[in-house]
C-alpha cells in the first residue's frame, strides 16, 4: 500500500509515533483534541486534508541564460472561519506533505489567538542562498502569477516563513497589484513598512515568543533576570530572542545556525553576533570552538527555544533535555513521543503552534490596517500583541491544567474549535 491508499485506509493511531511525519503526527494531535472535546469522525475527516492543494510549476529564466523549473505548493486547510493565511518558505527540503502540515497549524495558531482567519501555506522548492536577487525576483513573481487564481486579500493571504522576506513579500504584492489592475497591499503582510507594512511585524514571532517565555517562567517561579537560555537557529525569530532576552537581562548561553552552535556559560555577546550575521542567519562560521545542533539542545540552562527546524527534539534526546521550560519558536521542533517524554518528566512546554503566532497576529494587523487605511505606532502594535498572547497563553494553559493534558494537546483543543464550529455552523458538518 503506498501514497494515499494509506491515509484512507488506516488512522495515524496505527503507524508508530516515531515513524509519523509531521502531516501524520500532525493528524494523530488533532484527532486526540477532537476526541477529547466530543467531536464525531466527520470533524477529523475535513480537517485531516486542506481543502484546497495547488502544485504549480514555475519556470524561471537564471542568470545564465537557461531555464530553470521550479515546483511550488499553496494550501489552504480550511476557510469556514474567514480567508487561509500563511506563509511562504522557499526551502530545497519543501515538500507537498510538509505544506500540508504547516497549512493545518496556521488553522490552529489562528485559532489559539482568535484570528478571523484559517489556515493556508505555500512552499517553493529552491535553495535561495545559491540564488542571485534577480532570479528570485522572477521565481517570486512567477509563483504570484501561477497561484493568481487561488489567492487575495479575502480569500488566502501569504506572508514571509524560512528564508522569505519583506523585499519578497513586496515583488509578490507588485505583481499581484499589476496583474490586477489595482494597488493590492491587503493581499500579503509582512511587506516593507513603505508599502504598507505593520510596526513591528519583523520582530512580532520573537515577541510573541518571548512573552510565552515570561509567562512560562512565571509558572515556573523562574526569574528572567540571570535565567539561562538557549536559543537554536539564528533566523529571524532567532536573533530578535537573542536580542530580547539579552535586553530584558537573561543570559543567553547557547545560540546556534546550520552550521553549529555556540556556547558560553557566562553568557554570549549577542550584540557582536547580531552584527556579524548574514542574511539568512548564520553566523558561527566565523568561530572555531563551536558544538553541535545536537550538543547545544543538551546544554544545562534553564529555557530551551528551538528556533530552527522541525524534529530536533526526538526519542533520542528528550530525556537528555536539562531545560525546565521549552518554548518551540519554529514549526514542529518536537516529535509528539518526545511530547510525552518531556511532559511526563514535568517540563513545561510550549508548542509551536501557541508560542510562534505573534507573527501571524501581527500580520493580521498589517492586513487590518491595509483594509481601513489607517496605520498604527509601534506602541499601539506592541500593546495589543501583549494582550493577544498573554489572553491565548491563559487559555491553553487553563485547558491544560483543568483537563489534564500537556500544552501542546490544550492548544490543539483551543486551536480546533472555532474551526470545527464555523464548519458546523455552515453546515460542512
Ligand atoms: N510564517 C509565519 C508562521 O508560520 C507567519 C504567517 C503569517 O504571518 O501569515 O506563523
Amino acid at each position: 500500500m503506498k501514497g494515499n491508499e494509506k491515509l484512507e485506509n488506516e488512522t495515524s493511531e496505527d503507524i508508530p509515533l516515531e515513524k509519523q511525519d509531521v502531516l501524520t503526527s500532525t493528524r494523530t494531535v488533532i484527532k486526540r483534541a477532537l476526541d477529547r472535546l466530543g467531536y464525531p469522525q466527520e470533524v477529523y475527516e475535513l480537517m485531516k486534508e486542506p481543502l484546497r492543494m495547488m502544485t504549480v510549476r514555475i519556470p524561471v529564466r537564471m542568470d545564465d541564460g537557461s531555464i530553470k523549473i521550479f515546483t511550488g505548493y499553496r494550501a489552504q486547510h480550511n476557510d469556514a472561519v474567514g480567508p487561509t493565511k500563511g506563509g511562504v518558505r522557499f526551502h530545497p527540503d519543501v515538500t507537498e506533505t510538509e505544506v500540508k502540515a504547516l497549512s493545518i497549524w496556521m488553522s490552529l495558531k489562528a485559532g489559539i489567538v482568535d484570528l478571523p482567519y484559517g489556515g493556508g501555506k505555500g512552499g517553493i522548492v529552491c535553495d535561495p542562498r545559491e540564488m542571485s536577487f534577480p532570479e528570485l525576483e522572477r521565481l517570486s513573481r512567477g509563483y504570484v502569477r501561477a497561484i493568481s487564481q487561488i489567492v487575495g486579500p479575502t480569500k488566502d493571504i501569504p506572508a514571509p516563513d524560512v528564508f522569505t522576506n519583506s523585499q519578497i513579500m513586496a515583488w509578490m504584492m507588485d505583481e499581484y497589484s499589476r496583474m490586477k489592475e489595482f494597488d493590492s497591499p491587503g493581499f500579503i503582510t509582512g511587506k516593507p513598512i513603505v508599502l504598507g507594512g505593520s510596526h513591528g511585524r519583523e520582530s512580532a514571532t520573537a515577541k510573541g515568543v518571548t512573552i510565552c517565555i515570561r509567562e512560562a517562567a512565571k509558572k515556573k517561579g523562574i526569574n528572567l533576570e540571570g535565567a539561562r537560555i538557549v536559543i537554536q537557529g539564528f533566523g529571524n525569530a532567532g536573533s530578535f530572542l537573542a536580542k530580547f532576552m539579552h535586553d530584558a537581562g537573561a543570559k543567553v548561553v547557547g545560540i546556534s545556525d546550520v552550521y553549529g552552535g555556540l556556547h558560553d556559560p557566562d553568557g554570549l555577546d549577542i550584540d557582536y553576533l547580531l552584527d556579524r550575521r548574514d542574511s539568512f542567519g548564520t553566523v558561527t562560521k566565523l568561530f572555531k570552538n563551536t558544538i553541535s545542533n545536537d550538543e547545544l539542545l543538551e546544554l544545562d540552562c534553564d529555557i530551551l527555544v528551538p528556533a530552527a527546524i522541525e524534529n530536533q527534539i526526538t526519542v533520542n534526546n528528550a530525556d537528555k533535555i536539562k531545560a525546565e521550560i521549552i518554548v518551540e519558536a519554529a514549526n514542529g521542533p518536537t516529535t509528539i513521543e518526545a511530547t510525552e517524554i518531556l511532559s511526563n518528566r514535568g517540563v513545561l512546554l510550549v508548542p509551536d503552534v501557541l508560542a510562534s503566532a505573534g507573527g501571524v497576529t501581527v500580520s493580521y494587523f498589517e492586513w487590518v490596517q491595509n483594509n481601513q487605511g489607517f496605520y498604527w505606532t509601534e506602541e499601539e502594535v506592541e500593546e495589543r500583541l501583549e494582550k493577544v498572547m498573554v489572553t491565548s497563553f491563559e487559555n491553553v494553559y487553563r485547558v491544560s491544567s483543568s483537563r489534564g493534558v500537556d500544552m501542546r494537546l490544550a492548544a490543539y483543543m483551543v486551536g480546533v474549535r472555532k474551526m470545527a464550529e464555523a464548519s458546523r455552523f455552515r453546515g460542512w458538518i
